[in-house]
């Protein structure tokens, strides 16, 4: 029986390398959240070579971001016409203009944020962990192949997949990655702080991922079973 958490409706927020996308799958899996991943839903588009897929492959490959109104259409289609109960956010929103859409997705669909969480790590920590990076290009599980190896080597554990590298983990990449972080994440997460004081976490990222995972828990209240 899945348990349950208090918090709902949760973003999650860190540099490039801080193991947020890990830790999101961790939760997915064990509270039965849907995540909701703007990069996965980009990498898709550019894998299936549709007309957002053509327009974002050089961003992605340069470690641009993409134009919000590409990620307002990307996330309308994800999102509208479902049940949109117990969500994760990863990777959204990465600028001020999304700040505003999700306050917009918020209200058309129906929905409100809980628990805003930023993962805390260093650049020189981020790093280092970036290089060896996989990930499934069937489901988007992400694995390290020396922090976090894959029960079987370069297969993914959930569907059996050869795991890819990612082309914007590439080292010059990396950089040009976490200097768009630091440049737009700064007043994002100040904003989030200064409004929403209640429903703000700062977790240690540099922790093991085990003490990652309970903190985080424990900032996402009380579990309980469902039903
Ligand atoms: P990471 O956080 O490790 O960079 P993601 O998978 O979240 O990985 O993002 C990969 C790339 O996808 C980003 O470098 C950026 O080019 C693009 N991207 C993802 N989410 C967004 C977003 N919300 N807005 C603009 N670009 C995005």
């Amino acid at each position: 029986m899945p348990q349950t958490l208090s918090k709902k409706h949760i973003v999650v927020f860190g540099r490039p390398g801080s193991g947020k996308s890990s830790l999101a799958d961790r939760l997915s899996e064990r509270f039965g959240f849907r995540l909701v991943r703007t990069g996965e839903l980009l990498r898709q588009a550019v894998r299936r070579r549709d007309a957002i897929g053509l327009r974002v492959e050089a961003s992605l490959k340069a470690g641009a971001l993409v134009p919000d109104a590409l990620i307002f259409a990307l996330l309308e289609q994800s999102l509208g016409g479902r049940d949109n109960v117990n969500l994760l956010f990863d990777g959204f929103p990465r600028t001020m203009g999304q700040v505003a859409l999700l306050e917009k997705f918020e209200s058309t669909l129906a929905f409100a944020i809980d628990a805003y969480l930023d993962i805390e790590v260093s650049r020189a920590e981020a790093v280092r962990r970036m290089s060896g990076r996989r990930v499934c290009p069937r489901c988007g599980a992400t694995y390290h192949v020396v922090n976090q190896p894959p029960r079987v080597a370069e297969t993914c554990d959930h569907d059996g997949a050869r795991l890819e590298s990612r082309p914007d983990d590439d080292p010059a990449v990396i950089d040009e990655r976490q200097r768009v972080y630091e440049e737009h994440a700064g007043p994002i997460l100040a904003y989030y702080r200064d409004r929403m004081p209640g429903k703000f976490y700062v977790i240690n990222g540099e922790q093991p991922v085990d003490a990652v995972f309970s903190d985080t828990c424990r900032a996402l209240g009380p579990a309980g079973l469902d039903g």
